[in-house]
Order: structure tokens, then sequence, then C-alpha cells
């Protein structure tokens, strides 16, 4: 793989809430992992394999979406959809993490069964990556019936973490604390499902269950997509030290009350971004490019403090490789520009306007997965791939 050179950016995000922007224009890729930031003229660019001239435009981590439920490769059952996560790859999606395998034709709902989907899709994941996209899934639903050693033999198998707590049997508080205490035990991190019931066979989880099974994930905390009343949301942003999970497929209004309730608080690193998806509002692979735009324009917060919701935050929370732009880190990209014909004059203006940016390149462990994107509207300026 060797080495890569990312050269001539315009504008240089690095998902870090505390420092969004960094001031530098090259990012040296060794191996598939960066190795330098900086100015060109301080970075040994000697012996690039391949150089991308970035035409002054703007990189970005590669986006995290922190709430899927893929079900078997590249196709969901839910809306019988095949290339949906390639589809996401073009929306700026390299990294995602299921919460559960719950679309399932014929889900297995007893001890022996759900263990065994929930290895079977964490080898499958592991080895399958479409258009190189890593999707961190094996995420067991859990139910009545479950022992402490239940959690120990799912660690020893591989899977490291809960699908939402709530879409199975146990759906009170003192049994998902339980559960929850346990995983956790094993190095099992958990989400919870928040709101309302989302599809026939789910549930009400109000904000005393929440609290009180205490998840390392609150879970589409607008709701998925039937939110909680307005006092309740607040309410978990006040007491909870936990992620807030904002998802598309959930309630806006009530994504724009949890974003604004955690600014106030000072709990805007607890701010996560998923879709949802693919789920009964379908497949979208710009999802996760739209809640940027949305609490953007919508929540009035910077655009490169937005895209540090499905950067960096989630990558700290969850424990992944990427999300961050510094030393040691994935290199995994996103070069963008403002969309062709927006109304804002640079990249991040046209996302506090709403608008999408358009995409350039997109490029994961160091390798180009994917040129201009087929699905954002077009970019302004274009990176282009230049042989060493
Ligand atoms: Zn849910």
């Amino acid at each position: 793989m060797g080495r890569v050179i990312l050269r001539n950016i315009g504008l240089l995000l690095s998902g870090d809430l505390h420092r969004p922007i960094l001031e530098a224009d090259t990012v040296l890729v060794v191996n598939g992992k960066i190795a330098a930031v900086g100015w060109e003229r301080d970075i040994d660019c000697e012996g690039a394999g391949v150089v991308v001239d970035a035409k002054g435009t703007c990189l970005l981590p590669g986006l995290i979406d922190s709430h899927v439920h893929p079900v078997a490769g590249d196709w969901t059952p839910r809306q019988n959809q095949i290339g949906w996560i390639d589809s996401y790859l073009h929306g700026g999606v390299t990294t995602m993490v299921s919460a559960g395998e719950v679309h399932t034709p014929g889900r297995p709902k007893d001890v022996v069964g759900l263990k065994a989907m929930a290895v079977f899709a964490q080898r499958a994941f592991s080895a399958f990556r479409p258009g190189n996209v890593r999707i961190h899934a094996g995420a067991p639903v859990i139910e009545h019936g479950m022992v402490e050693q239940d959690f120990k033999d799912l660690a020893a198998a591989g899977v490291t973490m809960l699908g939402e707590v709530g879409l199975g049997s146990v759906k009170d508080g003192a049994t998902a604390h339980t559960m929850v205490g346990w995983a956790r035990k094993y190095g099992l991190q958990s989400t919870i499902h928040t709101g309302g019931p989302s599809i026939p066979g789910s549930s009400l989880i109000d904000k005393d269950i929440v609290l009180a099974a205490d998840a390392d994930v609150i879970g589409h905390i607008n709701g998925g997509h039937t939110a909680l009343p307005d006092e309740q949301i607040v309410e978990l942003c006040e007491k909870s030290a936990r992620a807030f999970e904002i998802v598309h497929n959930g309630n806006e209004r009530a994504g724009l009350l949890a974003l604004r309730t955690a600014g106030e608080l000072g709990k805007l690193e607890q701010v996560i971004l998923g879709t949802d998806s693919p789920a009964g509002s379908g497949v979208q692979p710009l999802g996760i490019l739209r809640m940027i735009a949305m609490l953007a324009s919508l929540g009035e917060i910077p655009a490169e403090v937005a895209i540090c919701f499905a950067t960096g935050n989630t990558a700290r929370i969850r424990g992944l490789e990427g999300g961050l732009i510094e030393a040691g880190r994935a290199g995994t990209f996103v070069l963008c520009d403002r969309a062709q014909h927006s109304s804002g004059k640079t990249v991040l203006e046209s996302i506090e306007r709403g608008d999408l940016p358009g995409i350039g390149m997109v490029m994961i462990d160091g390798m180009v997965s994917a040129g201009r994107s087929r699905n954002t509207p077009p970019a302004g300026v274009v990176p282009e791939v230049v042989t060493g």
C-alpha cells in the first residue's frame, strides 16, 4: 500500500470538537494509516506511490453511521434493496455500527439461536466490506432467560456489542440494567431503543427505563421515529453521562431539542449521529450528511462542529479506529466541496444554509473507494489522483 500524499487541501476538518479546523494543507498516509498532518513544505513527500491533488477542496474524516440495521451482505430485506451499503459510501459513510440485525427474516429469539446469529453476523461482516466500508456487526438483542455466562460466551466468541435493548422481550429497567451490566463486565457495548415502538412488535421505552438500563448509548434519543415528550428528552440529557444518539429516521424537532439541550449543558461531546436505517423509512445514502446539514442549519451550530458528531465523537465513544485526522488514525477520508450553485460561498457556509456538500472522493485505509459521488449534488471542484 505504501505512501499516499493528499496535498493542496483547502480546508482540513479534524473531527475533534475541541479543534475542528486544522491549519494544514497536506496529509501523509503510510500503509493505510495517517503518518503526518501539516504544511506540504514540512512533510517528507518523497516516494509517494499515489498523490491526490485535493485542488483546494475540504478534507474530513470518513463519516460514521452509529446506527444501522444490516442483515446479510449488501442486501436489506426490510426494503428488499440490494447495494445499500455501497450507496452510503457515496454519501461519505466509511464505517457503520450495527444496532442489531433485527430485520433478519425469522430472527431467532431463543438464547442459543440469538447468540449464534450474533456470532455469524460478526464474522460475516468482518469478512465482507462492500466498497471497503467497515461494518461492525453482530449485535444480539437481549431476551429474558439470558444469564451472565451468555455474555461471557458472546465476548469470548468475538461479539463486541449488544443490539438495541428493548427490541426483544427485555423491556423493564431492572432486567435491562442487570444484563447491560453483564455486557459491560465482559467488554460488550450497549445501546437502548428510546421512544415509541418503531414497527409492530416493538414497544415504548421511556426515560425511566433508559436511565435504569444505563446503556452506553441512548439510541435515537429523538425517537425511532416516535419521540418521547420534550421534558423526558431534556431529563435524559440532564441526567445521563452516556452518548446521545440523534438519528435521521427519528423526529427532527426532537433531535433539535436534544442538540440544543446538550449544548446548553456543555455536553456536545456526548452527541453522535446515526441513520437508524434500513428501516421502515427506507434506505438513506445521504442520511448522515442530511443530519449534519439539518443540525448545522436549523440547530445553528457551526458545520465543522456538526461534522464532529459523526466522526470524532462517535469514534471516541465507540472505540473505533478512524474519525479523527491525526497521526496513527486510519487513512480514511471524505473530500468534498460546496455543491454547484449553492448560495453558500464556502463548503461550511453552504452546509450552514442547509445544503449538502458535494463529495468528490472517498478514501478508506489509504485507498480510493469512490470518486465523484453518484448520490450527492455535484461538487464544485473534484480532487484528482496523480500518480507520484
Ligand atoms: Zn430503535
